[in-house]
């Protein structure tokens, strides 16, 4: 059994890293372990296509696969607790299947923990998992860790890099995020903050590499706004915008953009109509900005009509599919109407997506894609290139470690640490164990790792 002692402070992923979905990452030190994050893919093979010895069959895919966590489950004492740092499902929607082997408090700010009890409210662990709510800047000892709140922005309320401090060293683990100067939900990125880690001896920054490859900036939640507005205004038909559920920010830019253009916002799908709910819960949906009853938009003339629908993926029964298909019960497109995508494509659903977008032109529905758009209508949550460098430049780590990435993203987050003179860098994958302290290492493939296949609540 590995077993960190009092000099060590260990890394280990156990999903996420190699790949991009399930996060699972564990820190040890002096025989404990802290959990960060606990995360589902979807529509993923069992297999990773780098694991090329295993055992099992590469070709079964499953609807929602969460990593295995057998490592930690059979140790499960030495578990210190569970971090979640924000609210996206491939950051915390384990926790329903996996909790049970863990049985330990789940530490996340008040956003998340509802979308987690939300989660957890059909399931047979409706209010029995302890959750402990914490705010920004918060410090809290677990176990034998000290973990702070740092406020980040991302693409939904509520991101959090985490300092993780043991007396073998400390680490930043960014979680995803980006430089956004106007996110529209929270705060903009506050530089002083991470300035404020350049002074304080950061062994290693553990970090988001999904976007690592693009050179730049990432566009501001505020452009979309403008790049939506100016897409939207010309239009005098129904508009139709697909963006993913959990991006409340683009909600809300959306709902400013219908009242601005004198129509009716209406939201079509469960899992939008469950994210609204909560942000207007929380307290972080303006009060002045109306969501009109989906039932009734069919009712009003075309160029009054404002639809937010999912399945901008293509997702089969998802509301936009229904739109294409004339199945939806409240609503009709026609000829005239546009539908926008605010939304990437994520890799692998470009075939699902093509053919959405055949079914809507041949029914002579215009159709707005954000990759071909000239305008900017969608903003990725990750940082660019440059955003690495700059977050390089103020913390300082001795030691980078990219994750959150499949290897191609991980090898150039590693060489933007390098080049602006990180020392050390470590590209590895789920199952490494990075010794952190007392001397740097990397041990490939000593952690046993897989994929389960978990039910769809
Ligand atoms: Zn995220
Ligand atoms: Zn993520």
């Amino acid at each position: 059994m590995l077993e960190p002692g009092i000099d060590d402070l260990w890394f280990a992923p156990l999903g996420g890293t190699g790949e991009i979905g399930m996060n699972l990452n564990l820190y040890g030190h002096n025989g404990q372990w802290l959990m960060v994050d606990c995360g589902v893919s979807f529509d993923e093979p069992l297999v990773a296509p780098y694991k090329k010895n295993s055992t099992q069959s590469s070709k079964t895919t499953h609807r929602v696969v969460a990593p295995d966590p057998a490592f930690i489950a059979g140790q499960k004492d030495a578990l210190a607790g569970i971090v979640i740092t924000h609210a996206h499902e491939d950051h915390v929607g384990a926790i329903p299947y996996l909790w049970q082997r863990f049985r330990k408090p789940i530490y996340t700010t008040s956003f998340t923990a509802e979308v987690l009890r939300r989660k957890l409210s059909k399931s047979k662990l409706a209010n029995k998992i302890p959750i402990v709510e914490v705010s920004a800047g918060d410090s809290v000892n677990i176990g034998v860790f000290t973990v702070k709140w740092l406020e980040i922005t991302h693409s939904l309320p509520e991101p959090f890099a985490l300092k993780i401090e043991t007396p073998a060293g400390a680490v930043l683990h960014t979680a995803d995020w980006k430089i956004d100067a106007a996110p529209i939900t929270g705060k903009p990125f506050e530089p002083k903050l991470y300035k404020q880690l350049g002074n304080e001896n950061i062994l290693a920054l553990v970090g988001d590499s999904t976007n690592a490859n693009k050179p730049g900036f990432s566009v501001s939640e505020r452009n979309c706004y403008d790049g939506l507005l100016s897409t939207i205004l010309p239009l005098k038909g129904r508009v139709v915008v697909g963006c993913f559920a959990s991006n409340i920010a683009r909600l809300i830019t959306l709902a400013k953009i219908a009242r601005k253009t004198g129509r009716y916002m209406g939201l079509y799908g469960r899992s939008l109509m469950n994210m609204y709910g909560i942000a207007r819960q929380q307290g972080i949906w303006p009060d002045d900005l109306p969501v009109a009853d989906a039932h009734h938009l069919g009712y009003l003339p075309p160029k009054e009509v404002l639809v937010v629908a999912t399945g901008s993926q293509g997702e089969k029964n998802a509301a936009l599919a229904r739109f294409a298909h004339d199945t939806h019960p409240h609503l009709q497109l026609e000829k005239g109407d546009t539908v926008i995508f605010s939304s990437i494509v994520i890799p692998g659903n470009e075939e699902t997506v093509a053919r959405l977008d055949k079914a809507f032109k041949g029914k002579g529905i215009s159709t707005v894609h954000s990759e071909s758009s000239p305008l900017p209508i969608h903003a990725s949550g990750h940082p660019c290139a440059e955003e690495l460098k700059l977050m390089y430049s103020w913390v300082k780590p001795q030691i980078a470690i990219p994750v959150h990435g499949e290897q191609t993203h991980l090898l150039a987050h590693a060489e933007i640490a390098k080049s602006v003179g990180v020392m050390k860098t470590y590209v590895g994958e789920n199952g490494d164990l990075y010794r952190l302290a007392p001397q740097p290492s990397i041990r490939r493939n000593v952690i046993p790792v897989g994929r389960l296949p978990v039910q769809q609540e």
